[in-house]
């Protein structure tokens, strides 16, 4: 199965008002704008209105969504004195002007829709805003909207409002769909072809890992990038944005390696970014060279961290990750 022409286009009509709310909100959020969830991330007024400007927008295309999103509209109904959702609310309404509370809240709930063992059928899965401490830094950050069927990815559409490019501006939105990779950077309406860039040499590569050295062991990184001899530095950047680094060449791989044996990777940090680097001509396994298996809902339950390279050098960078890990 592949998407509709009528999901991709929601799809990325979604992740682009998503971006442009991020973008105005980048940077001009107060102290109380920010909630630590229980498993002690970051979220903020931001991430919950962006979920529901895409989740509004999805459902205006589409009707009736489903959808594995990384936000609750529970946390915030858990807000009594409804500061947060008032935040939220004026957020939203930048874009979709007389959106109510209860609009709100319902498009949020929206993004939980899904079953979250759901193995089977046609669902969404949306990181409203991936890498929130690096949007709380002022750094990078996306918004990385998936569709999955049977287990499988079919359109992975990455909002990367930071991003500098390559032609100067900054901000990129990565589309992939079966056979092809496009981007637009900017205010461009005119999408490029995106591809790969293969080192001429593995020991040529550039690698990106995460800034937050707890989502990523980044000093078996460092042995696996000596044992493959490469000497350029790592390119640290938060969020999927190193997706879109691999599938456009600013770097060669993608390391993301488990930091504690329990952790199982969310659908919603991978699905979106991978479809976008294998449509560019890359590969993506797990740190074991086993591919990414989105059958299990909302986590990647059978796979530890991810490997994402341009292609021909995946086996050696593979064989290098598992003599390091020891896997
Ligand atoms: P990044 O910006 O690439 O560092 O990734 C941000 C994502 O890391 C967040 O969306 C979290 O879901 C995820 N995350 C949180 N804790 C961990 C962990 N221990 N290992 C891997 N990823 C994590
Ligand atoms: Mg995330």
């Amino acid at each position: 199965m592949s998407a509709s022409p009528s999901e991709v286009h929601a799809a990325l009509a979604a992740v682009t008002a998503a971006s442009r709310l991020c973008s105005a909100a980048q940077g001009r959020l107060a102290a109380g704008d920010t909630l630590t969830k229980s498993d002690d991330s970051p979220v903020t007024v931001a991430d919950f209105a962006a979920q529901a400007v895409v989740c509004a927008e999805l459902g205006d295309a589409l009707g009736d969504v489903v959808m594995i999103g990384e936000e609750d509209a529970d946390d915030l109904r858990a807000d009594t004195a409804n500061e947060l959702l008032a935040g939220v609310t004026e957020l939203v309404r930048g874009q979709r002007g007389g959106a109510s509370h209860a609009d709100v809240l319902d498009w949020i709930a929206t993004g939980t829709s899904a079953d979250r063992a759901a193995s089977s059928g046609r669902y969404w899965t949306l990181d409203p805003i991936d890498g929130t401490k690096g949007f709380l830094r002022g750094d990078q950050y996306a918004v990385a909207l998936g569709l999955i069927d049977d287990g499988e990815v079919i359109l992975g559409v990455l909002g990367c409002p930071n991003l500098p490019n390559p032609d100067g501006s900054r901000g990129a939105i990565f589309t992939a769909v079966e056979g092809s990779c496009e981007a637009f950077y900017g205010a461009s309406p005119d999408p490029v072809d995106i591809a790969v860039v293969a080192p001429a040499a593995v020991a040529e590569a550039k690698f990106c890992e995460s800034v937050e050295s707890g989502h990523s062991d980044q000093s078996q990184s460092q042995q696996i990038a000596q044992l493959l001899g490469i000497t350029s530095e790592p390119f640290r950047i938060d969020s999927q944005c190193k997706y879109g680094a691999v599938a456009r060449g600013d770097a060669s791989i993608y390391l993301r390696l488990p930091t504690r044996a329990d952790y199982r990777e969310k659908i919603w940090d991978h699905a979106a970014g991978k479809f976008v680097v294998e449509q560019a001509g890359g590969r993506v396994t797990d740190v074991t060279g086993a591919p990414l298996d989105f059958a299990h809902g909302a986590c990647l339950e059978t796979n530890s961290g991810v490997v994402a390279t341009s292609g021909e050098i995946h086996d050696d960078v593979i064989a290098a990750v598992r003599q390091v890990l020891g896997v």
